[in-house]
């Protein structure tokens, strides 16, 4: 037996290491299991190469849980250690890596930046009073005898020789007191689930049930009963789908895994990305197309991010493009340096160009489908609407191919290009600068009436009532030339009727203006004007709508945007008062001589029409109903 002491300057490292790992302790099995996989792909590269000529045999790592004893242990059948290697790779280099982790980050405030540090060998000790390791070499000859190696945690170890008679190595942790939550079974079992499910190699964790023919037991007939057998449980997908090749792959297989990835999701995903590039990194994954409901919900399945199909993480904010964060998956990538914090990332060029890369794949993806299926992509299109938008307004690069295949909708339901659209409205809403404006709707029931209007004059209507719409209207009123949008019940649609095309008013002027101050007395307020209009008689009389520009800006306020408008304190609401001069009603006001009556008349047509964009209340409400039954009630 012989001891030894660790040259670290750090006298205790162990109680510094527990404390910036505090809320990450599990990632322990993940290291220990990632080495003994390491060691397991090297032997077979060993083999595979023609280096050594050992016998692979059986290569599954095991992981054995003894609660009663306390100890955990990792057992793989890799390439092993002789005592010089430990004294090499353990004492050495795993120590001084975790003390230069200590010393990097002793200074930080540790507990966010070191979910992604890979602490290594050394994180055994988070969870550990005493680490032992018996290990024998694949190689022969003098110096690879089987080892023993035992250490407290302190500078100070022990190594000797050992029976261990198998190939591999073999970390027993016997598990400390304040850790013991690591010694039940199913605590276990959701580490290995939740950073193991898709290593390359076999892990085998306790046993489980299997019903096969019991031959001792068969009926009448000759059929064998069913007996419960144990046998070793795999808790691993060696080969994930991400791994396999497309063209091997049917849909069915990918709806599939998107359950075992996500086993309390429901519905299913709309389509997926299967991402698989090699130059100028190694990335491969699945991206999946969830249903978003109607609002963006905080996404509870997150893309989960694997190096070599050990998981890592599924919080991908600065890996992937914000707007794909709304995407399911995985992606698998040994380029994206993990043992660093977020600033690095963030201005890792690696990663940068991964992040490129995969938001051009998805619009590729995205582009391929519009062009290879309108069809079905204009029937998922309502779904994937958030996604598009949200991309094309956070991403410059997304929105120069989205705008290629970015669909508006019509109130019949109609999808168009942005192309195809300006086609569609050219001759009507063509305004007289030469300008297209688009007829939205963002509330189908509240702009009932206007909507109305629109169609009777063969305009067309979108249908805008999305949660990033309004956003979206504003970036492509400034990246398209020519085009805007105004919102049905604006007074912009007035505008559109070209001088030509104008109905002759069958009242003059001059009668306008006697009953434009009836109707002004009667408003007596300075947020509304009024305008007369020809328009076809069998149209509303009076109707309210509000100037585009007053409600954009309003609408800019509440959002806490505008520049420093709210400087001047809140804006005032601005209406127009429209009032039709071919209406019959309007007609019949001129002519009418009783002043009373008038009056009466005019209250009513404008309590209607604020009626029906909701703004009446209070007392004016109480006021129109009374006069509304006056009106109908029989004379006596
Ligand atoms: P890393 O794995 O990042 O190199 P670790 O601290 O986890 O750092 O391990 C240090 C070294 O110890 C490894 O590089 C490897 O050479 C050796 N090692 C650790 N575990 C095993 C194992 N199960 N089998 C063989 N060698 C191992």
């Amino acid at each position: 037996m012989q001891k030894g002491k660790i040259n670290v300057q750090t006298e205790n490292i162990f109680p510094v290491i527990k404390k910036f790992l505090y809320s990450d302790h599990e990632i322990f099995l993940r290291e220990l299991i990632s080495n003994a996989e390491d060691a397991t792909e090297k032997m077979k590269a060993l083999v595979r190469g023609g280096k050594s000529d050992v016998e692979l045999g059986d290569l599954t790592i095991k992981i054995v849980l003894d609660s009663k004893g306390k100890t955990i242990k990792i057992i793989d059948s890799g390439i092993g250690m002789t005592a010089e290697e430990i004294e090499k790779y353990i004492n050495q280099i795993a120590f001084s890596s975790a003390e230069e982790f200590v010393e990097k980050f002793k200074d930080i405030d540790g507990t966010n930046i070191i979910g992604h540090f890979g602490l290594g060998f050394y994180s055994a000790f988070m969870v550990s009073e005493k680490v032992e390791i018996k290990s024998k070499s694949y190689k022969k000859g003098p110096g690879t005898k089987a080892v023993r190696w035992e250490c407290d945690g302190s500078p100070e170890y022990l190594i000797e020789d050992s029976d261990k008679k198998n190939r591999g190595t073999e970390v027993i942790l016997h598990v400390s007191e304040e850790s013991k939550e690591f010694l039940d079974e199913q605590r276990i079992l959701g580490i290995l689930n939740k950073y193991c499910k898709f290593l390359p190699v076999e892990i085998e964790f306790g046993e489980e049930s299997k019903w096969v023919d019991d031959d001792e037991k068969k009926d009448k007939d000759g059929k064998a009963e069913k007996k419960e057998i144990k046998i070793p449980r795999i808790i691993n997908n060696t080969k994930p789908l991400w791994k396999k090749s497309p063209t091997e792959l049917k849909d069915e297989d990918y709806i599939n895994f998107y359950r075992e990835l996500y086993p309390m999701q429901f519905d299913e995903p709309l389509f997926w990305i299967h991402l698989n590039v090699d130059y100028p990194f190694n990335l491969t994954g699945i991206l999946y197309f969830p249903k978003i409901k109607k609002n963006i919900e905080i996404q509870k399945d997150k893309i989960q991010l694997y190096s070599n199909q050990v998981f890592i993480t599924d919080d991908v904010k600065d890996i992937v493009p914000e707007f794909l964060t709304l995407l399911h998956g995985v992606i698998d990538s040994p380029d994206i340096p993990l043992n660093v914090s977020r600033s690095y990332l963030q201005s890792d060029s690696n990663v940068k160009k991964i992040s490129n890369h995969i938001a051009k794949k998805v619009a590729d993806k995205l582009e391929d489908n519009f062009k290879n299926d309108r069809e079905s992509f204009e029937k998922k299109w309502n779904d994937i609407k958030v996604f598009i938008e949200y991309g094309m307004l956070s991403d410059e690069k997304f929105y120069e191919k989205a705008e290629k295949f970015t669909l508006f909708r019509n109130l019949d339901e109609k999808y168009f290009t942005i192309e195809e659209y300006k086609e569609k409205i050219k001759e009507l809403q063509t305004d007289k600068d030469g300008k297209l404006i688009a007829l939205y709707s963002n509330d189908l029931d509240a702009q009932y009436s206007y909507i109305e209007t629109a169609i009777n004059r063969n305009y067309d209507v979108l249908l805008m009532d999305g949660i990033l719409d309004s956003h979206f209207i504003n970036q492509l009123e400034q990246k398209l030339e020519k085009f805007s949008f105004s919102r049905v019940d604006a007074d912009t649609i007035d505008k559109l009727i070209k001088k030509d095309e104008q109905i002759p008013s069958k009242i003059s002027e001059d009668e306008q203006n006697k009953i434009k101050s009836v109707f002004e007395k009667s408003l007596d307020s300075k947020s509304y004007s009024v305008v007369f209009e020809s328009m076809n008689e069998d149209e509303q009389a009076v109707q309210i709508n509000q100037p585009e520009f007053m409600r954009r800006m309003k609408d800019m306020q509440a959002m806490g945007g505008g520049g420093g408008m709210s400087f001047y304190g809140e804006l005032p609401d601005q209406y127009n008062l429209v009032v039709n001069s071919n209406h019959a009603l309007v007609y019949q006001l001129v002519n009418d001589n009783d002043e009373e009556h008038k009056e009466k008349i005019v209250k009513q047509l404008i309590d209607l029409a604020m009626l029906s964009q909701n703004l009446l209340k209070g007392k004016d409400l109480a006021e129109f109903i009374k006069r509304s039954v006056e009106i109908i009630k029989p004379e006596k």
